[in-house]
């Protein structure tokens, strides 16, 4: 049907995003160490804005991540909503930021895959049997449960079967909650995405939404504070010398190339913080 070819489309687009951290990572713009056993071959050449682009995007979402991790001494847990192939886990295992519980969610097709590389790359698989403390890891073709670490199947327009897994996965709405979604909300439609927010809202009384998308809709369904700053703000609140860096990398002859192409994209996270952890804001 439309619908399905429709949804092939959009679970395509985890390659397109693994790719290009692939080729930005490749040439130096930050480490990934775990992402080449997601895409073998590094690819084709992507434009230096691209990969400026890329590397403004993933630190600047590493940075409220991380800060979030460290407000609630990791006594907190992480929900990647279209997680796709990202990597997040592994990353923070290595820099002993582990939230309590990391869960992530995509199309059983996408988790299918994403489980079928763990399981046959040991460098993938080793990280989380060594945070696992019984024999009892589940893992089938479209999840995976572990202590620490959860991959769902799920479609994020169904609320109900959702929230129903997440639960059956051990999910704990009394703890501090990062929800993350990049580049995910925009392939729903307006109300499906405000439910799958608002569902978040009222499920969580601690809790951040960082994502892509306008303020408005977070305002709409029930989070108390929501801010946004557009990525060519973001990339100039990046530590300035990590940045010299990643400029030296390669010529850019047009800088305001770069520029248009930042202030085109927001990334905005909303809170609500009953347990006053003051996570509202970027520098802190
Ligand atoms: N968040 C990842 C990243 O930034 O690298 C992947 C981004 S990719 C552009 C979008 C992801 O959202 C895909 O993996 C897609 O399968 C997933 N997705 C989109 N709509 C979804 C839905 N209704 N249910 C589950 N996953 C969905």
């Amino acid at each position: 049907t439309d619908t399905d070819t429709a949804d092939e489309a959009v679970r395509a687009t985890c390659d397109d995003a693994t790719t290009c951290k692939r080729f930005a990572t490749s040439k130096g713009y930050w480490k990934d160490p775990y992402i080449q056993y997601f895409v073998r071959s590094v690819g084709d050449r992507k434009a230096p804005e691209i990969n400026r682009g890329y590397y403004a995007r993933v630190q600047g979402v590493n940075h409220l991540l991380d800060a979030f991790l460290r407000k609630t001494q990791c006594d907190s847990q992480v929900i990647n909503l279209g997680a796709g192939l990202d990597t997040t886990f592994w990353r923070l295992k290595d820099e002993n930021l582990m939230p309590r519980k990391f869960f992530e969610v995509d199309f059983p097709t996408v988790v299918a895959r994403k489980i079928h590389n763990i399981k046959t790359k040991p460098p993938l698989s080793k990280p989380i049997i060594e945070t696992h403390s019984t024999d009892s890891l589940l893992l089938d073709a479209h999840s995976l449960e572990s202590d620490r670490y959860c991959i769902i199947g799920a479609d994020l327009r169904d609320i109900s079967s959702l929230d129903e897994k997440l639960k059956k996965f051990q999910l704990n709405p009394e703890l501090p909650t990062l929800l993350l979604s990049e580049c995910v909300l925009v392939y729903m439609t307006p109300s499906q995405s405000s439910n799958l927010v608002h569902w978040a809202a009222e499920t969580f009384h601690t809790a951040m939404f960082i994502n892509y998308e306008q303020k408005d809709r977070f305002l709409k369904t029930g989070w108390e504070h929501v801010d946004a700053l557009d990525m060519m703000t973001v990339y100039s609140m990046l530590p300035q010398d990590d940045v010299a860096r990643i400029e030296r990398l390669e010529f850019l002859d047009e800088k305001e190339l770069l520029q248009q192409l930042l202030q085109h994209y927001n990334i905005c996270w909303a809170t609500k913080d009953k347990l006053n952890l003051g996570n509202a804001h970027f520098n802190t």
